[in-house]
């Protein structure tokens, strides 16, 4: 990947304990709505069974994203929810009820089916009624070899101490993102979505987000540049030739111009390859549809692939090579099948 945003302490915290192979076999998530609690428990289901993920132990990466593919057989099937021991409880009507954690305990019985390490999500975990939590505490008392918890709830107090007390809790709090939206939506006159992907696409760097949203252009002007770019982009079967180039002279104006709109671009390949793997790490939220679209359209290798084409453009655009050349190449490469 070739652009992270920034990990919450959570994600952090599970990155360490990964790397140092001494992850809590229960973990409950707590936190307010919007906090990627089910993103980061789907992430974690993916790390630990990527077959393509290369772990150095004793090295903590920077994200979760960093330690799955998206693109193996295992990676696919979790996102696809068919993996057999990738498991999600939710409430069946208000309740979590016995019956439903009577059936998850006798399929852990049984070894994991595929899974390295099999993941059970307890979504809404407050809601468990005292039946249904009495059958869990038993298992999270004596877990199965190789499998892992999750608990989703808003706060620890929501739940029985007994069970919090089996498990590590990792607070969840309103992503850096937010809270960069809030201060520039108060300065400047941006809507929420433009405000939030505003902050994405700086890195959740306030004062990037200022200079932009106070340039000459606006930040309206800028976030327009990005849409354009993205329905522009010469996507495979969408661009003929001819618009291919045009679009190269459009986006190349100058080599300021040409390095920032690359790296617009790379954003939205990026939240391409994001949307359905970890959607709270999408950078263009205001885009949202558009890019549901594109991922359905394109596979993650031919996403790969542009990636690639886009990141060699700015390589060879900032070693000097003839730009209006470098980017003309780029967008036929994009424009190909
Ligand atoms: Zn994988």
């Amino acid at each position: 990947m070739t652009h992270h945003t920034e990990s919450s302490p959570a994600e952090n915290t599970l990155c360490g304990m990964i790397a140092n192979q001494n992850l809590p076999h229960a973990l409950l998530f707590t936190g307010p709505a919007g906090t990627g609690r089910k993103d980061i428990a789907m992430a974690l289901a993916l790390s630990l069974n990527c077959q393509n993920a290369t772990h150095t132990e004793g090295h903590a990466p920077s994200s979760l994203s960093n330690l799955f593919c998206g693109k193996c057989k295992s990676c696919r099937k979790i996102t696809a929810q068919t993996h057999p021991d990738i498991r999600a409880i939710q409430p069946d009507g208000t309740h979590i009820k016995i019956a439903q954690i009577r059936e998850l305990c006798d399929t852990l019985l049984s070894k994991p089916l595929e899974a390295r390490y099999r993941l059970i999500v307890i979504q809404e975990a407050d809601r468990m009624n005292t039946q249904a939590t009495n059958a869990l505490l038993k298992v999270l008392e004596e877990p199965p070899l190789g499998t892992h918890f999750v608990l989703l709830a808003l706060q620890p107090s929501e739940l029985l101490p007994t069970i919090v007390s089996r498990c590590q809790v990792l607070r969840f709090r309103p992503l850096p993102r937010e809270v960069v939206a809030c201060a520039l939506m108060e300065e400047f006159s941006l809507s929420k979505p433009e405000a939030i992907t505003l902050s994405a696409l700086c890195g959740e760097n306030l004062g990037k987000a200022k200079e932009i949203a106070n340039s000459k252009a606006g930040a309206s002007r800028w976030l327009l540049a990005r849409k354009w770019l993205a329905e522009n982009l010469p996507m495979a079967g969408r661009g003929d030739v001819a618009h291919a180039l045009s679009f190269a002279e459009i986006i190349g104006r100058d080599r300021e111009t040409a390095l920032s709109n690359l790296a617009l671009i790379r954003h939205y390949l990026h939240d391409l390859m994001m949307v359905n793997l970890m959607p709270s790490a999408v950078a263009n939220v205001d885009l949202i549809d558009q890019i549901k679209n594109d991922a359905a359209r394109l596979d993650a290798n031919r996403i790969t692939a542009m990636v690639d084409v886009v990141h060699l453009a700015k390589m060879r655009i900032e070693g000097n090579s003839v730009m209006r050349h470098t980017l003309e190449v780029m967008a036929l490469e994009l424009m190909g099948s």
